[in-house]
Parts: C-alpha cells; structure tokens; sequence
C-alpha cells in the first residue's frame, strides 16, 4: 500500500513514521511512503504558498495553485490517476478504527496537510475525495494527523503487525476496550499478578477476559456500548 503525502513540512512526517513497526513495513516493502514538500509548486520566483482571506478575515490560507499542481504531479509521476485525495482537515469525518477500515483495500492514497488558516475552499470542492479529521480539536497543521492516518492502516495490514491475533484482540476491533494485561514479575511491590491467569486453565482465563473486558468497558468506555 502507498502513500504519498503533500505538505509544508514533510520531514515531520518522515520522522514520525521512522520507527518500530511502521519502519519494519516499509523495510519489507508493505508500505511505501512519498512525502512531497508542497514549496516544491509554490507560485513565482519565491514560491509562495499562502495569501490573504477574500471578504477579510484573520491569518492566511493556502493558495490553490501549489496544492493542484502538487497532486496532478504525484498522480502523474506515479502513474495513479485513480488514487483518492484525502485532506486532513477539522471540518472533516471523525477517523475511528471503523472508518479506518473503509481505507484498507486501496493500493495508493494521497494526502493533503494544511496549515495556516487552512486551504482555499476549491481543493476541497474540486481536488479532494475525502475530509478526514482525527479528533474534534485544532491543531496547527495536517502533518502529524497525516502520519496518524497512515499508522493506523499501516498497522491494519496483517503482515506489518505480524501477530495477526493482537490485531483481532485489539481494543475497539470489538467494540470493547481490551482486558489487562499482565507481565513479570508476579509479584512487584506487594502488587500481585491475578492467580487466574497463572493457572494454565484457558477456558477459565478466557471467560476471566471477556468479562473483564466488559467491567472495564462499561466503566470506562460505555459510549462504546
Ligand atoms: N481555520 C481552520 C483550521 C485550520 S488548522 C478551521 O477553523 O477549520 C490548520 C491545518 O491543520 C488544517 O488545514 C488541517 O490540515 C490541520 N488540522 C488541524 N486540526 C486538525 C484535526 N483535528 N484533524 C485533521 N487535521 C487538522
């Protein structure tokens, strides 16, 4: 799976996306990533990239034309004139696993970061497929929710996880949150490890599992329910 990213700031990106499983995925060729500087399409001699708000209004907007000429390079350099064009914006879909989902079967993605006060209103009406917002606060800019993104349908591939079972376990893939977990020592600070799960009996540490998986879901996490 591909990614190809536009933005101000693409080592962010790289960085973020530098380490641990994700690196070990783009090591074995699972996943390809393309960060491309959107300086690269700025306008004139000085490249630039934003400008000030018709009608008046506070701070600057990115301009149409690099964020156009960005997109038209990459679907052409890259051969993928069919791939969807994600902006990650505030105003977009909420990402949650679930929606997540919907995003795994295409083989290339493209996407878009703001920043300033975001982007001229005809990217997202003529350029963009799909607004995709990771919470319902602001950031500064789409860089970091861009590597969000791309982790979280990164790790959805099963080879990239290797262990397919934490996959299926996870928290949410069930619409429960996951039941705790445990390492050695069984004993730290007077702090015990539950004898169930030191009894070798699986049927009996799966049932103690699920229903601590439910205690700590309605707990915690009734929205879930
Ligand atoms: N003025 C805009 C917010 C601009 S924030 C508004 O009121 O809607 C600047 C950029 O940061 C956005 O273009 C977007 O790419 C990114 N960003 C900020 N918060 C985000 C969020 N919650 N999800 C995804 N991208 C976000």
């Amino acid at each position: 799976m591909n990614f190809y990213t536009l933005s101000l700031f693409p080592d962010l990106i790289t960085s973020a996306l530098n380490e641990g499983i994700i690196k070990k995925g783009i090591n074995k060729d699972l996943i390809g990533i393309n960060n491309y500087d959107l300086r690269t399409f700025g306008v004139g001699k000085h490249k630039q990239l934003d400008d000030t708000v018709y009608g008046g209004g506070p701070g600057m907007i990115l301009k149409p034309e690099p964020i156009f000429e960005g997109v038209e390079f990459i679907k052409k350099h890259h051969n993928i004139n069919n791939a969807p064009v994600i902006l990650m914006t505030p105003q977009g879909k909420v990402l949650d696993q679930n929606y997540a989902k919907t995003f795994i079967d295409y083989k290339n993605i493209i996407i878009i970061s703001g920043r300033y006060e975001g982007v001229d209103e005809r990217v997202v009406s003529n350029l963009v497929t799909y607004e995709i917002s990771i919470g319902n606060y602001i950031l500064s800019g789409g860089e970091i929710p861009t590597a969000i993104f791309i982790e979280v349908i990164s790790r959805m591939i099963p080879e990239v996880l290797g262990n397919k079972e934490s996959l299926s376990e996870e928290t949410f893939n069930t619409n429960q949150i996951k039941y705790p977990v445990y390492t050695k020592p069984q004993k730290f600070r007077e702090l015990e490890v539950p004898n169930v799960l030191l009894s070798g009996n699986h049927k009996k540490i799966d049932k103690w599992r699920s229903d601590q998986s439910k205690i700590k879901t309605t707990s915690k996490r009734p929205d879930l329910i």
